[in-house]
């Protein structure tokens, strides 16, 4: 594990505006020669689908199919989050299929993986495999690591994980990592980046 320097201190005290200044930072983070990995998913209606992001019904939901008009359909995004379960990769998951899991990705044998959200501080993880890294492979990684980051954090923080003041969202903790705003099953991987340059991995997290 090697730390990198440590990032500007947000100065907005509002969760909403530095949640959002956080993720738009990220979004310029990524470098100029970093090239997407495609992170594809088939959509599976599940009860999820009954509503729209505002927690309102969906018109375009059909309770006597159960199912939605994005079934079956191709998701750029993936559908669920970055602690996501190995469920993902099966035939048929109920929250939507990761497609083409075994493909390499990247060629490198060595290569790192960035993570700096919901952290204080970036951090990243060095990772080997003999043949390179399948799609497969990397959202694991992603998905342990992220594990163990926040069992890390509880491990070592002395403020007792709760919930912000007045908000709905996960307070500050000071662990290792400093974790902030979101539980581990907020997250879900938006995008995920390669630059073959420094071997990076850098990702996009939704929360
Ligand atoms: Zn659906």
């Amino acid at each position: 594990m090697s730390q990198s320097e440590p990032k500007v201190k947000l100065k907005a005290k509002t969760p909403p505006a530095e949640q959002l200044e956080h993720k738009l930072r990220l979004k310029t983070k990524r470098p100029a020669e970093a090239h997407m990995i495609p992170i594809k998913a088939q959509h599976h209606c599940n009860e999820a689908c009954r509503t729209d992001f505002k927690g309102g019904l969906n018109p375009d939901y059909d309770p006597i199919t159960g199912q939605c008009d994005r079934m079956g359909q191709i998701d750029d995004v993936p559908p669920h989050i970055a602690s996501s379960c190995d469920e993902m990769w099966k035939d048929y998951c109920e929250q939507g299929t990761f497609l083409d899991a075994n493909e390499i990705v990247i060629q490198d044998r060595d290569i790192q993986i960035e993570f700096d959200y919901p952290l204080k501080d970036r951090v990243s993880f060095s990772y080997h495999s003999p043949t390179g890294f399948t799609r497969k492979q990397l959202v694991d990684h992603i998905r342990t690591a992220y594990e163990n980051i926040y069992e890390l954090e509880a491990q070592t923080t002395t403020v007792p994980i709760g919930r912000m003041k007045g908000y709905c969202n996960r307070n500050e903790t000071n662990g290792l990592f400093g974790i902030s705003m979101h539980i581990l099953g907020d997250l879900y991987l938006e995008q995920l980046d390669y630059e073959p340059r420094t071997k990076k991995v850098f990702m996009l997290i939704g929360s």
